[in-house]
């Protein structure tokens, strides 16, 4: 705050012309030429913006006002507002043009970065920024060097193009995320007092410095996926107070420069729905001042698409949040382009091949469904972050030298565990959407296509998994015509496929087992159907889905009432229920039922069962009774929650007209508790 205020008077010295020279004001300055961070400041007397103007608009790209002709398709998203937030983060992109990268745009020109972004619809540019990213003797980390001074050159270049800026603070040296929150060095040792003025400094400090240089800052990130914490700091009330402190800064720049800067809280693991509501009603709790409740959406990582929505929706009716995708990404091919291992090798995700088409079509559905959500927007995460060269031993020094690798060997000191020991290369090639070389994939257009979308030849994407149940004895049928995934997914019609005669042979319709069938798509894909011939299951309601109990007799011999058929997903072995005990005394039970088989023979018998707590002397067994005889599976030991066990009874000798029943005794000690779930009984031949 002193230094700042220091700074201001100095500043205010030299524009009133007494102290020195004019400093250069950015929005005169030539285009491509860098101002200097933290130099600038135009203040006058009174209430006026005590930072410079936003940097003047050089270059404007022309949008698209109808559908337009292309080689991959993407389909428009119904209403979607004017000011969707179509950003991309490219953090690297200094390292990368110090590391002798050249972007071109999809025709082959080598224009300026932020020119081909802006022709593609891109129209918010994010930065990550690091405190000090350097050892002590001035050797960058790696993963671009992010540090504010970066930011401040990457602001102004995004505002020359009409893009506003989101400032993404990790408050760490180096790389912050689910798995490291370590504290920036200059705040190891401080007291949480002391950290909370350190952030609140840092915050304002740098933000004065980005807007100075000319950026447009329209939000900034206490904080990046702070799940466990944030600057070294994990314990709740601590981690909520320097929010607080973070916030504060932000709203205190905002307002002195006279600008709408959005405040934005950043998570991650929105598959959690539980967790991420948490959350949210934690801040709420604290009072934490934010406007923007950011998630980063990685649908390979992060379950559906729907999930996702309705997760966002309801922090935004539960608090009256604004919600933003703050990063998503996906592959268009598994292929690697520095001898760097990426961080994923295959996107994964059904319906998504490693494509540049599904690509697209990924970004473009987390951009439907995040305004599904009434989100702001997304941000594709360092999509321009691509291999310096090809090879690894040509690459390491330009890596060391420029950081345009993910780390540098001089992280060692910081981060000795991870970044010191596999420091390299770009593990995000196969996400960027340029190719190896720097040339812009169709698919960077997908931002300036959401809203008419494309005409574009009809393309099979991915041929929809194909899993078929057979019973036992069963003639096999297998389909004429497959479902696939189009890239026009209006299109819904089956391709018919050829089946291999020789792999539709190998399936034995007698004997239980899951069978890979394969067949010739008539569009020449080879594909593999899996088939799972299944035992005839003569348990009635064997796995307790169905309402109807009736064939099912329980005798509770017990000391207190300790039996329901119980609906909690996570407790059953398949469906949502499962029959489950659990008694503060003594348990002592059987449930049984009385089967109806269609001939004698040879039969099995299988049960599953888990749990735990249940007394050294317990007694828990899968039985069967069969006209006088008793055949038993012995002693089921249960080890713990979600562990099953599987009780089995191979060669049950049943004669023609016999009574047959099935069942479990279980006797266990007070406090004993477990689920019995899907029973079997099929016969053998
Ligand atoms: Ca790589």
């Amino acid at each position: 705050m002193i230094r700042k205020f220091l700074w201001t008077v100095l500043c205010i010295c030299a524009f009133l012309g007494g102290c020195g020279e004019k400093p250069a004001d950015p929005q005169t300055a030539a285009p491509g030429t860098e101002p200097q961070a933290g130099t600038v400041a135009s203040v006058s007397e009174g209430n006026a913006p005590a930072v410079s103007p936003v940097a003047a608009q050089s270059y404007t790209a022309v949008l698209p006002e109808a559908a337009e002709e292309a080689e991959i398709f993407v389909e428009a998203i119904p209403a979607l507002p004017e000011d969707f937030i179509r950003g991309m983060d490219v953090s690297t992109v200094i390292a990368e043009e110090e590391s002798g990268v050249v972007y071109r745009d999809a025709a082959g020109t080598e224009r300026d970065l932020f020119d081909i972004l802006a022709d593609a619809g891109v129209n918010y540019i994010r930065v990550r920024v690091w405190n000090d990213p350097y050892d002590a003797e001035g050797h960058g980390y790696g993963g671009g060097n992010c540090d504010v001074e970066k930011a401040a050159r990457i602001g102004r270049r995004a505002a020359e193009h009409g893009m506003k800026l989101a400032v993404d603070f990790h408050y760490s040296d180096f790389w912050a995320d689910p798995g490291k929150q370590y504290a920036p060095k200059a705040w190891a040792r401080k007291r949480i007092e002391d950290k909370e003025s350190a952030i609140g400094e840092f915050t304002e400090e740098a933000l004065y410095s980005i807007l100075n240089a000319g950026a447009d800052v329209g939000m900034v990130q206490i904080g990046n996926e702070i799940n466990k914490g944030v600057c070294g700091t994990y314990e709740e009330a601590d981690v909520m107070r320097l929010l607080s402190a973070a916030s504060a800064a932000v709203r205190r720049v905002a307002e002195d420069a006279g600008r709408e800067i959005g405040v934005v809280v950043h998570y991650t693991s929105v598959d959690d729905t539980e967790a991420t509501l948490r959350r949210a009603k934690t801040l709420e709790e604290y009072g934490v001042d934010y406007d923007i409740f950011g998630i980063s959406y990685y649908s390979y990582w992060h379950g559906s698409f729907e999930n996702m929505c309705s997760v966002l929706k309801e922090i935004s009716r539960l608090y009256g949040k604004k919600t933003c995708i703050m990063e998503t990404a996906y592959p268009y091919t598994s292929e690697d382009g520095d001898e760097n291992g990426n961080s994923v090798g295959s996107g994964g995700v059904e319906g998504y091949p490693d494509s540049v088409q599904a690509q697209a079509k990924n970004c473009r559905d987390v951009a439907y469904y995040a305004n599904e959500a009434g989100a702001l927007g997304i941000f594709y995460w360092e999509g321009a972050w691509v291999p310096v060269g090809s090879s690894r031993s040509s690459n390491e020094a330009v890596w060391e030298q420029h950081g345009s690798g993910w780390a540098s060997s001089y992280s060692v000191d910081y981060d000795p565990r991870d970044a010191g020991q596999y420091y390299g290369g770009c593990a995000w090639d196969n996400q960027a959407m340029f190719d190896f070389s720097g040339r812009a994939l169709p698919s960077l257009n997908v931002f300036k296509w959401l809203y008419h979308g494309t005409k574009a030849p009809l393309q099979v994407m991915a041929f929809k998994e194909l899993y078929l149940e057979s019973g036992i004895g069963e003639p096999l049928e297998m389909p004429e015509t497959v479902e696939v995934y189009y890239n026009d997914p209006s299109v819904t019609e089956g391709i018919k496929v050829e089946w291999d005669a020789a792999s539709l042979a190998a399936v034995d319709v007698n004997a239980a087992d899951t069978y890979g069938v394969k067949g010739i798509a008539a569009d020449g894909t080879e594909i593999t159907a899996t088939v799972k011939v299944m035992n005839i299951n003569y348990v009635k309601n064997p796995g307790f889905d169905e309402a109807d109990m009736s064939m099912w007799k329980v005798e509770d011999n017990g000391s207190g009432n300790s039996t329901d058929v119980q609906k909690k997903a996570a407790d059953a072995l398949s469906g949502e229920n499962a029959f489950h005990f659990y008694s503060t005394e003594v348990i002592d039970f059987k449930l049984e039922q009385e089967l109806s088989l269609p001939a004698g023979g040879e039969y099995a018998a299988v049960v599953n069962i888990q749990g735990g707590d249940v007394g050294s002397d317990a007694q828990i067994c899968l039985y069967v009774e069969c006209g006088n005889k008793l055949y038993s599976s012995g002693p089921v030991k249960l080890s713990g929650w979600q562990q099953w066990q599987k009780a089995k009874i191979d060669n049950i000798a049943v004669s023609e007209g016999e009574t047959v029943k099935i069942g479990v005794t279980v006797k266990a000690a007070a406090k004993g508790w477990g689920t019995i779930d899907d029973f079997e009984f099929y016969s053998l031949k």
